[in-house]
């Protein structure tokens, strides 16, 4: 007989992917299966290794939430398979995610499992709308009850009454559609109508939204504003004590939908600098680097790196694989000679500092125009071996200029190729198409063509937003002015920090 699979009962957290355990990512990481219903964020399953089986048990449309007994006997007969199973919820499986029954049927299976906690949801709206749910003046007990326990019981299941007289605060989940009727069981209860009530939507979530109100205001003020489910409702003194605009919703890019469009191995330091700052990113990678070289060339440069006096890099794909391809040919950096370094901008200047290599040569403003003027003014070019490393889209100015007003003997050393994407098929294309976005920031040239060449798999659905262009530089806002597209805003100095501050100035004076 096969050995049987676990279970894992995981609590997946309230739906910002950071607030995940370690321990839930490590069950999702070595899953065979994963069965989950209506996540706040899907994303949560890319951790998942790519054969990982992903069953959706949540409602679908025309028909309603698989019974729980049937996803009992999912988990039990796929444990009995050998399998190791993570059965994904949102927010904590114990808290009203009824994870209870499903460790029964496990239990009654004789199936071994193991139970992972979640941040759960009221204790996530608390966090992120800045409500302390305890306080030693306001309440000294937390309650967590549920307006109703499933979408097709319509009656209230708890007594709110008693625990308006209990006092405290209470955290109510799943009740906006019952609101009307526990906002009156709790005044009957004794609870004031100015009592401080509070209401959190997609709680951590880049769309969440916050009311603060009163118990006899609330219903009104939630249906003025369109709220709806998943949202906790917190009703207590404690809500006073929030700033009228929680650390989370001030954030300066709040709300704004951003669409990074760098190569995926690129995005990550961008995406992460405008997550802090609060931005919903859509990571759109427009192109693709691809290591690309002649082996010949690259072996007659190498053959003679130590003889060239400068080596200039014009960005940090380009560092990468020149330090990867030459320790492969070599073993010691002495290999590279007394070389002096120059750098068109910050980030590659970054990239050469991660091999202790210090740069002499970066101009203040980040073109090859700028630095071939630069290095002209270092008066070190005449009859001088400098190698320009780059990639397959080089411009050719830079060594044009070398040559022609320095009098330099270049050689070019591409060593990786920009290929342009194919959208057709792209989740993250279809997101845009159906979302739109606040604004799509293109950080290179490529990304502008390959924006323009995509346009068809970019069509935007009727209710998407209107993205405005951003451009990181003067040479991207030319490739955009040239397709004639609008160009919005354009960072000041061509770097990732510059790009990130122009658009907080952006959307800042736009709220104004
Ligand atoms: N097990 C989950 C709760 C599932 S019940 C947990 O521990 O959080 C579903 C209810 O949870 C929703 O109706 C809503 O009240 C609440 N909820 C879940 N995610 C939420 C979120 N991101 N923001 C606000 N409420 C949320």
């Amino acid at each position: 007989m096969k050995k049987f699979g676990t279970v894992y009962l995981v609590g997946a957290g309230p739906g910002d992917l950071q607030l995940a355990t370690l321990r839930a990512r490590a069950c999702l990481q070595m899953a065979d299966v994963v069965v989950y219903d209506n996540l706040a964020n899907r994303a949560y399953l890319d951790w998942c290794a790519s054969d990982c089986e992903r069953i959706y048990v949540g409602k679908e449309a025309g028909r309603h939430t698989l019974p729980q007994e049937e996803i009992g006997a999912t988990l039990v007969n796929l444990a009995k398979d050998g399998k190791t199973i993570v059965r994904l919820k949102g927010g904590d499986p114990f808290v009203f995610g009824r994870g209870g029954e499903e460790m029964e049927s496990l239990r009654e299976a004789k199936i071994p499992y193991e139970i992972v906690p979640g941040v759960t949801a009221a204790l996530a709206s608390a966090a992120y709308t800045g409500i302390p749910l305890s306080h030693r003046e306001h309440s000294s007990a937390i309650t967590f009850l549920t307006g109703h326990e499933n979408p097709e019981k319509h009656t209230l299941s708890v007594n709110f009454k008693a625990h308006a007289q209990a006092g405290g605060t209470l955290c109510i989940y799943m009740g906006i559609g019952q609101l009307p009727r526990i906002v009156s069981e709790l005044k009957a209860g004794g609870l004031p109508g100015t009592t401080p009530t509070a209401v959190v939507q997609w709680a951590t979530l880049p769309r969440q939204r916050s009311l603060i109100t009163s118990l006899d205001a609330v219903c009104d003020e939630v249906d003025a504003a369109g709220m709806g489910a998943p949202a906790v409702i917190i009703v207590g003194d404690v809500v006073r004590l929030r700033e009228p605009a929680s650390w989370f919703e001030n954030r300066p890019l709040f709300g704004k939908r951003l669409v990074v469009t760098r190569a995926r191995a690129q995005a990550g330091e961008l995406s992460s600098m405008l997550e802090t700052l609060g931005a919903d990113v859509i990571e759109l990678p427009l192109i693709e680097i691809q290591p690309k070289m002649d082996r010949t060339v690259v072996a007659e440069i190498f053959a003679e790196i130590a003889s060239y006096e400068w080596l200039v890099f014009t960005s940090a794909n380009g560092v990468h694989y020149f330090f990867e391809t030459l320790m492969k040919a070599f073993s010691d950096i002495r290999c590279l000679g007394p070389a002096r370094i120059a750098v068109v901008g910050k980030a590659t200047a970054r990239a050469l500092r991660k091999y202790h290599i210090s740069v002499d040569v970066q101009p203040s403003t980040a073109t090859a125009d700028a630095l071939a003027k630069e290095l002209i003014a270092t008066g070190s070019m005449e009859s001088t071996r400098v190698l320009i490393i780059t990639g397959n889209r080089n411009r050719p100015e830079l060594m044009r200029q070398l040559e022609d007003v320095g009098g330099a003997i270049v050689d070019t050393l591409p060593l990786y190729a920009t290929e342009l994407v194919d959208l057709a098929d792209d989740p993250a294309a279809a997101r845009f198409r159906e979302e739109g976005a606040d604004a799509v920031l293109f950080t290179s040239t490529s990304t502008v063509k390959s924006f323009i060449q995509s346009a068809k798999h970019l069509e935007l659905g009727p209710n998407a937003r209107k993205p405005a262009l951003a451009s990181i530089g003067p040479v991207t806002s030319k490739a955009l002015k040239a397709a004639k597209l609008p160009l919005a805003f354009e960072a000041k100095d061509a770097n990732l920090e510059t790009f990130v501050d122009t658009c907080v100035a952006h959307f800042g004076a736009a709220q104004n």
